[in-house]
């Protein structure tokens, strides 16, 4: 069977570590790690080697216990601003195959292939082709998952290329039952451990369970467990485990990363109490984290600015902070946004607020807080949440503040471009 459309997902192997010894030849077969803080046996691991990994060195574990396992570890401290650098090269060899490239993460990319695939052959040898490329001219070793659609591209590439002879995977529609489908509902995409526990509840353990559920009966289980808004839910969850997925390739959505993102809104009157100013923060800090989410970034620092109505006699602040981590994690950055209000706010009415996140790194490695083991999980469920309200509006999913009266994001999320729609 053919593809409609041809879609990779292509994914380098252990980034970090694979540009770490692109640049250090000396060290080619060594196990080598990236880790958080080598001077400390508590620092992280970010990346590892394949030769680590088959010592059984893991990412996010202790550098401690990476040492237990491998003693002649070579540690190395992340660069990150190389990394970000060698992930545009590698976009811009993508860019000389087709146009509709799409970074996912730091190490993940999209691409459209269907209009330039005749120059090249199948998209097999397409795939292999480009794997070549980037090989030779940077070192690094890349995974193509290719189907019709990106979430089959990138279940292709996670569950099958990755365990490849080859490092490719054609996941075409027909094949469905013999390879998404036998897999466990953990391996579904936007499914985390959560929601595995839910699905193994209703009885299903597979993918293909959840597939071949009827979508009105599938509403209705999820329906007894969540209440009756869960139905778009049901449906994401439905479209994903059959493979169905209209989303486009869309360029250049990190091709330049932006110093900072920010939000800034203006109220529809003072705000003079703590409490108010407090929803409105919670609204802007959410929707900067999406963005940043969406963009796969982490911002290290958080800017908070409020302003008053009388713009003659400006009263207010605008300050930062440096947090203890990169973070995209709205709960974390609205601790920090909360500290800087109750830090510097001089008491006076408010009419402007803004929030913005900046110094970033990419969100795909991990950089675990050791005191916080819940973000993981924390991360996939806002991932999940952001996804729906892409699809279906920001009013979808609203935190509980914002149905008061200070809260805004309703009203705003009925405007576009100041208009209502
Ligand atoms: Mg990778």
């Amino acid at each position: 069977m053919s593809l409609n459309r041809v879609i990779m997902l292509a994914d380098c192997q252990s980034f970090y570590a694979s540009v770490e010894k692109a640049e250090h030849p000396e060290y080619h077969d060594r196990p080598l790690v990236v880790a958080g803080d080598p001077e400390r046996r508590s620092g992280i691991i970010l990346a590892a080697c394949p030769i680590a990994k088959s010592f059984g060195v893991t990412t996010a574990e202790r550098l401690g216990d990476s040492l237990a396992k491998c003693p002649d570890l070579v540690i190395i401290r992340p660069r990150m601003q190389l990394y970000i650098d060698i992930s545009m090269r590698i976009t811009n060899i993508y860019q000389s195959y087709t146009d509709l490239v799409e970074p996912y993460s730091i190490d993940e990319q999209f691409l459209d292939v269907t209009g330039s695939l005749h120059l090249y052959g199948t998209p097999e040898e397409l795939a292999h082709h480009i794997q070549t490329h980037i090989q030779s001219e940077l070192g690094i070793y890349t995974r193509f998952g290719i189907a019709e659609n990106k979430i089959l591209a990138k279940t292709a590439c996670d569950n099958f290329a990755k365990k490849n002879e080859s490092g490719i995977f054609v996941l075409t529609k027909d094949r469905l039952h013999e390879t998404l489908w036998t897999l466990p509902v953990a391996k579904m995409f936007m499914v985390g451990s959560r929601m595995t526990r839910h699905f193994n509840a209703m009885g299903m353990e597979t993918i293909g369970k959840v597939a071949e559920t009827p979508l009105e009966k599938l509403k209705q289980l999820m329906r007894r467990k969540f209440g009756k808004n869960s139905d778009i839910n049901a449906e994401l969850y439905w479209r994903i485990a059959n493979g169905l997925d209209d989303s486009p390739v869309t360029p250049g959505t990190h091709s330049v990363a932006p110093k900072a993102i920010g939000h800034m809104m203006t109220l529809p009157r003072d705000y003079g109490k703590l409490e108010e100013i407090k929803v409105v923060l919670l609204e802007l800090t959410e929707l900067v984290c999406q963005r940043c989410r969406g963009k796969g970034y982490m911002g290290h620092v958080v800017s908070v600015g409020c302003m008053g109505a009388d713009y003659d006699h400006p009263t207010g602040f605008n300050r930062q902070m440096k947090m203890d981590d990169p973070t995209n994690v709205t709960n974390q950055v609205y601790r920090a946004a909360v500290e800087l209000l109750l830090r510097h706010w001089d008491g006076y009415p408010v009419r402007k607020v803004g929030v913005s996140l900046s110094q970033f790194s990419s969100d795909d490695e991990y950089q675990l807080s050791l005191f916080d083991p819940h973000r993981d999980k924390t991360m996939a469920l806002e991932r999940a949440t952001d996804a729906i309200k892409q699809k279906y509006g920001d009013a979808i999913i609203l935190r509980a503040v914002s149905i008061t009266p200070a809260g805004q994001a309703l009203h705003r999320s009925e405007k576009i471009g100041g208009h209502y729609k």
